[in-house]
């Protein structure tokens, strides 16, 4: 089988405004490999997006998480129960916060900012620290540092894209010139940008991290957050 590499469209609404965020799938013969899986609560619009390519939950044999935020591992305990086999990646400075060892550091920072929020962002702020703390944690089963080399679909690079979190990470389809990037990149009005700089934990390397992507010069940029990149 060729491989493929299909875009999910997850869509939830929050308090009437809908957000779509973009899984990735990674196929190739019997592997197929998802890329972030949602919020809490996403499983069964991933499953309908799934079975739109053909494949149930319990097809999938891997889930690569790029970092701990909520968006992207918010459904992975929910993917786990459904499909107990699934091997479930990330890197080892995300580790700790993925499988509850630590306190997620995107709660320690919003429990930081709470203190300092005006008083009409107060009640915003307590639910947002409520959805983290309600985010289940997962165990890992394999670690990628970054500048791996995996036979994924004609071979995938593990890039190390810290900044955002300390470890995140994107993919980078060697085939398809096309690079997973998480948050590490966002599209905002047709541009490139770091996704949320303001709650980026190291602002400097996540800009350095945009542009390590960039100067890989792939044909396309699949952002889980606003759309397809295409340079030319
Ligand atoms: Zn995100």
């Amino acid at each position: 089988m060729e491989h493929e590499i299909h875009r999910l469209a997850v869509t939830m609404a929050f308090q009437g405004a809908e957000e779509t965020v973009y899984p990735t799938v990674l196929r190739d013969g019997g592997r197929a490999v998802l890329v972030d899986c949602g919020w809490i609560g996403a499983l069964p619009v991933v499953e309908r997006e799934l079975k739109n390519i053909g494949l149930s939950v319990r097809d999938l044999t891997g889930l690569v998480l790029t970092h701990h935020d909520h968006d992207h591992m918010g459904a992975a305990a929910a993917l786990r129960r459904a499909n107990p086999d699934i091997k479930i990646y990330a890197s080892p400075a995300e580790e700790p916060f993925i499988s509850g060892r630590e306190k997620p550091l995107r709660l320690q920072q919003a429990e930081e900012m709470q203190e300092t929020l005006p008083p009409e962002m107060q009640e915003f702020g307590r639910a947002f620290c409520e959805l983290l703390r309600r985010v289940e944690p997962v165990e890992t089963d394999g670690l990628l540092h970054g500048g791996e080399w995996l036979d994924w679909c004609g071979g995938c690079r593990v890039i190390a894209t810290p900044g955002h979190t300390p470890g995140h990470i994107s993919l980078l389809l060697e085939d398809e010139s096309i690079v997973i990037t998480g948050d590490a990149m966002a599209l905002e009005n047709g541009l490139p940008v770091t996704a949320n700089p303001q709650f980026a934990l190291d602002r400097e390397e996540a800009e350095a991290s945009l542009e390590k992507l960039l100067a890989l010069k792939a044909r396309a940029y699949y952002c889980y957050h606003g759309g397809v990149y295409l340079p030319n």
